[in-house]
């Protein structure tokens, strides 16, 4: 797999970018996300909270924080939660601190958030979200692929069948539409986006000073 920034040995300080995935359920943007986090190690994951039950699969503080509506509540009134939504009768809220840090850092972070999420990180974050929606080639694969991971009773699968088409009515509000009809071209694909949105100029603040040094230097030959 290609590196998703283009190598070059002079840094140049720029503003962290938040890339925001959305998709489906079953469209393969999970995968994308692991494979992008696997070729990237600069680039963190927001780990969401939610009130849904775990999957067997999954690991509490890796792919969720997995908490009580309470408690979920009280993070959603306190203010600790940078968005939040309901999807598929569960609730959904990416922690705001752990943004806010990586941020002030410069670094980038991906956000695996569904239309509602990035709609509010786009209302409140502006220039630094990137955001990608994945489509899936056809229905029927969408649902086969529902059905390979099978990690979801018949009824929950049902359900995020429907609602995967009101998902999909949200696609214009994206920066970036994909069609995962490969997942290597998929993932390619968003690999070149992040590393042509790394390079934008309006978020490599260091340009300034660096062409500022670079028009008085005199050539040494
Ligand atoms: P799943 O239950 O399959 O892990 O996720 C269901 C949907 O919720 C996915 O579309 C996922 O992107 C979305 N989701 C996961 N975490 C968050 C979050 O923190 N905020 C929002 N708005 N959506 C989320």
């Amino acid at each position: 797999m290609s590196p998703v920034t283009p190598s070059s040995s002079v840094k140049i300080a720029r503003r962290g970018l938040m890339l925001v995935l959305s998709s489906p359920s079953g469209a393969g943007k999970s995968t994308i996300a692991r494979n992008l986090l696997e070729d990237d190690p600069t680039l963190g994951i927001s780990v969401s909270v939610t009130t849904r039950a775990k999957r067997p699969s999954e690991i509490a503080g890796k792919h969720y924080h997995f908490i009580s509506i309470p408690q979920f509540e009280r993070m959603r009134e306190s203010d600790q939660l940078l968005e939040w939504a309901e999807v598929h009768g569960n609730f959904y809220g990416t922690p705001r601190e752990p943004v806010e840090q990586a941020m002030s850092e410069g670094k980038d972070m991906l956000f695996d958030i569904d239309w509602q999420g990035a709609r509010q990180l786009q209302e409140k974050m502006k220039a630094d979200v990137v955001s990608i929606f994945v489509l899936p080639p056809s229905m029927t694969e969408l649902q086969s692929r529902l059905h390979r991971r099978a990690e979801d009773t018949e009824e929950v699968i049902r359900t995020r069948l429907h609602n995967s088409r009101s998902e999909i009515e949200h696609w214009r509000e994206y920066d970036y539409v994909i069609v995962n009809d490969d997942l290597d071209n998929a993932f390619r694909a968003v690999s070149n986006i992040v590393g042509a949105e790394r390079i934008r100029r309006d978020r490599r603040y260091g340009l300034f000073d660096f062409v500022e040094q670079l028009l008085t230097e005199e050539p040494k030959l």
